[in-house]
């Protein structure tokens, strides 16, 4: 009998170790695994931890991590990252084409790069709109002026006639406060300071207006700057630049804290604003020099005094500033990503932008016809080899900082 008693107990005792063992109760390895799995994967670490990191993510980890190993390969992908980031243009012609013939910019119109429809496409979340006003309207005294507030009036129009989808906003808060509400926020900016007509008094209206950058110059030059085209073109232009008057100008405006853009802007004048700026200033819409000799263009050196001032340069779309040629489907997205690349490389990843000249090009690349394309963009940058981190700043984060920079 005791015999037998000892027995019952050595069996209990055996079954005792054999389950502490296999079901993981001992604290010699992770408690996390069982002690089965430790056997079956000994010779292999890697799966153990793997296992590991499949038990603690959490599901919107695993998206993130399926996202990176993935990558934005499609058009869907792009678009969603498009959605959960921030993209951010810094400039469409589309004002100048309403005042001109108004149109309804929920439903459209064929031929135009911008519509409600085409900017949910794009998942963009911060639009600039310019106001560019002919220089014919400077025939008549006052009349660039007056197509200038006229052009103000439609935006206000614009934002009435898209509640809920557009919302005008003049600082970074404002962009935070109404991407969260899911909707879209539009800026204001003037290309061209033609239409102050030399006074410094109206930078004031400009600034309740809410405008955030002002191009010291289009195309013309006028009693404040040189432009790009006058520099290029007419005689005794190179020399000129900023006006006594101009310097005035870029002192105002960085009191209103209005951002001054040089896109347009000559060499010289591009120069002297850099020996007086205090505040980063931005080129709106302008690719490189070096890839397309296009006085429209940056060169190497201009690229590095915006980085050393920590302002931006936006990508400009039109196929002219990109390659030769102005045909349609002569340039393509490739040609934009290979003008980021080159920006990146010398102005750095901190410094490059968005500035897609919609509306405002008459040629524009196979892959960006209009702003819904957006998202190819965002691929082929991806399949340059420009991954999430640097993605985000040159779509989004590069903008904001220089809009809100103190
Ligand atoms: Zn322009």
């Amino acid at each position: 009998m005791d015999r037998m008693k000892s027995m019952v107990v050595s069996c209990w005792i055996v079954l005792v170790l054999l389950a502490w063992g296999v079901l993981g109760l001992h604290s010699f390895s992770d408690a996390s695994i069982p002690y089965w799995a430790t056997l079956r994967n000994r010779n292999r670490p890697v799966a153990k931890k793997k296992s590991a990191i499949l038990w603690t993510h959490t599901p919107e980890c695993r998206v993130s991590r399926n996202t990176k190993e993935a990558g934005l390969y499609t058009f869907a992908r792009a678009q969603q990252f498009h959605r959960k980031n921030l993209v951010f243009d810094w400039h469409v012609d589309t004002l100048y084409h309403m005042t001109k013939s108004w149109y309804d910019f929920r439903k459209g119109k064929p031929g135009r790069d911008l519509d409600v429809g085409k900017m949910r496409q794009s998942g963009i979340g911060v639009q600039v709109f310019v106001m560019w006003v002919p220089p014919r309207m400077a025939k008549h005294r006052g009349g660039s002026w007056r197509h200038l507030r006229l052009m103000h009036r439609n935006f206000g129009r614009l934002l009435r006639s898209t509640k809920g989808v557009l919302e005008h906003a003049r600082t970074v808060a404002d962009i935070k406060r109404i991407r969260k509400q899911g909707k879209i926020a539009a800026l204001l900016a003037i290309e061209g300071a033609h239409p102050l007509e030399g006074k410094l008094s109206r930078v004031k209206t400009i600034a309740e207006w809410g405008v955030v950058y002002l191009g010291l110059t289009w195309n013309n030059s006028n009693p404040f700057a040189t432009s790009a085209k006058d520099e290029w073109y007419r005689k005794g232009y190179r020399k000129r630049g900023l006006t006594p008057k101009g310097r005035r100008l870029v002192r105002l405006l960085e009191r209103y804290r209005i951002l001054v853009d040089l896109s347009h802007s000559g060499r010289k004048t591009f120069w002297d604003v850099v020996r007086m700026a205090k505040r980063p200033f931005l080129a709106s819409h302008s690719d490189s020099y070096v890839l397309r000799p296009h006085y429209r263009n940056l060169s190497d050196a201009q690229l590095r005094a915006i980085k050393k001032h920590n302002g931006v340069v936006g990508a400009n779309f039109y196929t002219l500033f990109l390659r030769k040629g102005r045909k349609h489907g002569q340039a393509t997205t490739r040609d934009v990503v290979r003008h980021i690349a080159h920006m990146v490389k010398v102005a750095g990843i901190d410094h490059v932008s968005l500035g897609s000249d919609f509306d405002g090009i008459r040629v524009r690349p196979r892959g960006l016809e209009h702003i819904g394309k957006l998202p190819n963009l965002t691929r082929e940058l991806w399949k340059h080899g420009f991954r999430l981190n640097a993605l985000r700043k040159i779509l989004g984060a590069n903008s904001m900082r220089v809009l809100g920079a103190p």
